[in-house]
């Protein structure tokens, strides 16, 4: 058996080594490092693929959530309402910017900011919402949408977990994940559902003037060449990574699916244990399944974890200390906070592997030592 990893790039990358190898050569042949149409092909496939009119490629993904923010004109002392039970990326830009961010519940069910909990927590400062499309699963976007409508309130998606999620409204459109707010954020982090080699983001939206104040704020507040009328930040999506991103961009959909397959494989093996409850998948949406996260019921989460270890089977705790609760956000009081299913879920998820080359023997292994552990 193939050893067992989080993430397997290696074997992915060799599926496509000619391609991806020859668009690398291509992009130093040319010596066009920084920008050109490799960068703004790929923005424009990227735009195409989700149906939206701009995408601004960046330097990573929390530089996305940041210049959001900024093109937004959000102020010192403005409010953002978001979860705490997410990486630490999503809030740490707004404490950079000394916005204050407002952590609240997430569903216990989705794991995603709970709607209910962000209409209690507007107050006159609140700015934005920040939903997190946790895992791979999008937040409930038609009610934070109608929150944001009713209290004229921006919303900013972090689909860094959530690219290519296809979300069916009531009404019955449908959209991809990152679309639906005002601004959407990605990562090309290479573990992401859509990943370099190296390090990237974007933002997205259907704004003119947002699109055009966000371009000029990754590229030092530019109007033209060494003409700067705001205060931006340097924010580049590198060649290189923007050519190796357009080759995997046509298969992001068949590792959505093979993501997908994996988690059936797993959600079946799983089935009908009382100890473990599978990922939940909302009826309206396609979960791309960046992590396969189980929460445990009575099972001692970290012995299993240690267990899971010493069989050479990887696991990982996404997150084992919520936002609220770093060290880092001591002087916004947000210690005081009181969320008792984050803080819940935090000592109960674990996440095992999934990729887009797992092969059934190495998931049947998987499962049999977590139920080997679950039965004792
Ligand atoms: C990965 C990630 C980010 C940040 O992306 P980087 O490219 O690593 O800066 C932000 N939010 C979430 C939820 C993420 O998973």
């Amino acid at each position: 058996m193939t050893p067992l990893q989080m993430v397997d790039t290696k074997t992915q990358y060799l599926k496509i080594k000619k391609e991806i190898d020859a668009a690398v050569i291509g992009v130093m042949e040319s010596s066009q490092f920084i920008g050109g149409k490799v960068v703004t092909d790929f923005a424009e496939n990227l735009a195409a693929y989700h149906d939206n009119k701009h995408c601004i490629p960046c330097a990573n993904g929390t530089d996305a959530l940041q210049i959001a923010m900024m093109a937004l004109g959000l102020q010192p002392g403005d409010e953002v309402i978001t979860p705490s039970f997410t990486y630490i990326a999503t809030v740490e830009v707004a404490a950079l910017l000394h916005i204050k961010p407002v952590f609240v519940e997430v569903d216990p069910k989705t794991f995603c900011i709970d709607p209910v909990a962000v209409e209690k927590a507007i107050t006159p400062k609140t700015k934005a919402i920040i939903p997190v499309h946790l895992y791979g699963h999008a937040a409930d976007m038609e009610a934070i949408m109608d929150i944001a409508s009713r209290h004229n309130l921006y919303v900013i998606e972090d689909n860094a977990q959530g690219i290519g999620n296809d979300y069916t409204f009531s009404n019955g459109t449908t959209k991809k994940t990152g679309t639906i707010g005002h601004i959407g954020c990605t990562s090309f982090y290479p573990s992401k559902n859509l990943g370099a080699y190296g390090d990237g983001g974007a933002m997205f939206t259907d704004d003119d003037g947002l699109a055009e104040k966000m371009r000029m704020i990754a590229s030092h507040g530019q109007s033209k060449r060494y003409y700067h009328d705001v205060v931006g930040c340097n924010s580049r999506l590198d060649a290189m990574q923007a050519a190796i991103l357009d080759i995997k961009l046509q298969h992001l959909d068949e590792y959505i699916g093979a993501r997908r397959k994996a988690a059936d494989f797993y959600d079946q093996a799983f089935a009908g244990n009382e100890k473990i409850t599978v990922p939940f998948r909302a009826a309206n949406q396609q979960h791309v399944f960046h992590q396969y996260t189980l929460l445990l019921n009575g099972a001692d989460r970290d012995a299993l974890s240690a267990f899971l270890a010493a069989n050479d089977v990887p696991s990982m705790i996404y997150y084992p200390v919520p936002a609220h609760r770093q060290k880092m956000f001591d002087s916004f009081g947000s210690s005081a906070y009181i969320l008792p299913v984050t803080d819940d879920l935090t000592t109960r998820v674990i996440s095992l592997p999934i990729h887009t080359e797992l092969d059934n023997e190495q998931q049947q292994f998987i499962v049999n030592k977590v139920l080997e552990f679950i039965k004792k």
